[in-house]
């Protein structure tokens, strides 16, 4: 089965090609800049490796080109777009709605577009790519994977603000949790890997976006983003745990509107805010020159993370394996070390040369005899949507 993977952002839709149940990658791209005469489109299969810049001016045109490319006599990977049996919708908000993989139907449309409010930047855009898939790949399946749904299990004990009722009753103010697909890919797999089901597990997802996840029998129990994708850990721009008195004080003695303050917290703020440099890399180059300003954010960020095990440990009343995955995650041997330093008391013991190697598949970094183990363990956000999509069809 062919199943076609598109995520839709703001500006950008990423594709992949994936044949099931084989799990084969058949091909992959992306359109960036859309709406820019110097847009992007890049194109990867075992034959061919693509990169045009050109004019791609809405997300029709967009997913036309991908669809133009994945048709190409030369270099395509289909013949016919009805080669496609179902298109998987990465959808970032859910709400209470959905809590799990979903067949697009119109009621499913008007419930994301419901949910826009909530996730401003992302719903329109992934509900644009449906309508557009839709026409595109009439005769196959649309199957919507929400990024909240795999905290649904999160009990109101842990998703309720102490807040008055009325505002999660009527007006849905709530944790809702993100990355969903990612921490359930990677817990699976540390289940599987530890052969253990009723695992305490702890996935910390460090990327652009971070969050940490406490994973109780494969089930999400609590989780660091909320109500948007901003509480939590400290991000590439975003501050994450703040006091929310700061924004009274930025409105009412320093002149702010509440757009400047969500632009300050958001896009300002995280790492880039402490240091001047969105890239970790850039962050931790700068800290071995011996930028006083760029350890600092390392530690902090460190801090923040070890603040959440802690936290997570005492939820879940013990602690299997902590998982670190996503850019950082996977590649950061100095914040995996930073986060894993200082914490025997936890039997969180990493092993400095287990640590240092690089390998693009699942491994475990703790000392030997340690209890709690380690691992690193690469997302694959795709391919996760393939096997939901997968499974739903089969
Ligand atoms: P993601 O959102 O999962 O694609 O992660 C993107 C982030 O991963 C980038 O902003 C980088 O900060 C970080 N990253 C990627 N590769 C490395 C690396 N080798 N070392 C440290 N950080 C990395």
């Amino acid at each position: 089965m062919h199943i076609l993977i598109i995520n839709a952002g703001s500006s950008s839709i990423k594709f992949q090609l994936i044949l099931m149940p084989s799990e084969k990658v058949i091909c992959s791209g992306m359109v960036e800049r859309i709406g820019s005469n110097n847009s992007v489109l890049t194109y990867k299969s075992d034959k061919t490796n693509i990169k045009e810049t050109k004019s791609i001016l809405t997300h029709k045109n967009g997913l036309q080109n991908i669809v133009d490319i994945l048709l190409d006599k030369t270099v395509g990977a289909i013949k016919n777009t009805n080669q496609i049996a179902a298109v998987g919708h990465r959808v970032v908000h859910g709400g209470k709605y959905f809590v799990g993989t979903t067949l697009i139907t119109n009621e499913v449309k008007e419930k994301i577009n419901e949910l826009a409010p909530l996730a401003p930047l992302h719903n329109p855009h992934n509900l644009e790519g449906i309508l557009i898939a839709e026409e595109l790949f009439s005769e196959a399946k649309q199957i919507a994977i929400f990024d909240t749904a795999f905290h649904r299990t999160i009990p109101e004990i842990a998703s309720k603000y102490a807040i008055p009722s009325t505002f999660y009753d009527k007006h849905g103010l709530q944790l809702y949790g993100f990355h969903g697909t990612s921490h359930k890919y990677v817990s699976e797999k540390a289940i599987s890997y530890l052969n253990k089901d009723d695992s305490k597990i702890i996935s910390i997802h460090l990327g652009n976006g971070c969050s940490a996840t406490a994973i109780v029998e494969g089930k999400s129990i609590d989780h660091s983003l909320g109500f948007a994708p901003a509480n939590g850990l400290i991000m590439g721009s975003r501050s994450g745990d703040i006091d929310h008195s700061i924004i009274f004080y930025l409105v009412n003695k320093l002149g702010y509107n509440l757009d400047d303050v969500n632009k300050l917290l958001t896009k300002e703020s995280g790492m880039l805010g402490l240091t001047g440099y969105n890239d970790l890399r850039d962050i931790q180059l700068e800290a071995e020159k011996g930028n006083i300003e760029c350890i600092l954010a390392l530690e902090m960020n460190a801090y923040r993370i070890k603040k959440y095990i802690g936290a997570y440990t005492a939820a879940m009343n013990g602690l299997d394996a902590i998982i670190f995955t996503a850019g950082i995650g996977e590649n950061s041997q100095v914040l995996r070390k930073l986060v894993c330093s200082d914490m025997d008391y936890l039997d969180i013991r990493l092993d400095d040369k287990k640590n240092k190697i690089i390998s693009n598949s699942l491994r475990e970094i703790n000392v030997n005899d340690s209890k709690i183990k380690i691992l690193v363990i690469p997302t694959n956000e795709e391919l996760e949507i393939a096997i939901q999509v997968f499974e739903k069809l089969s």
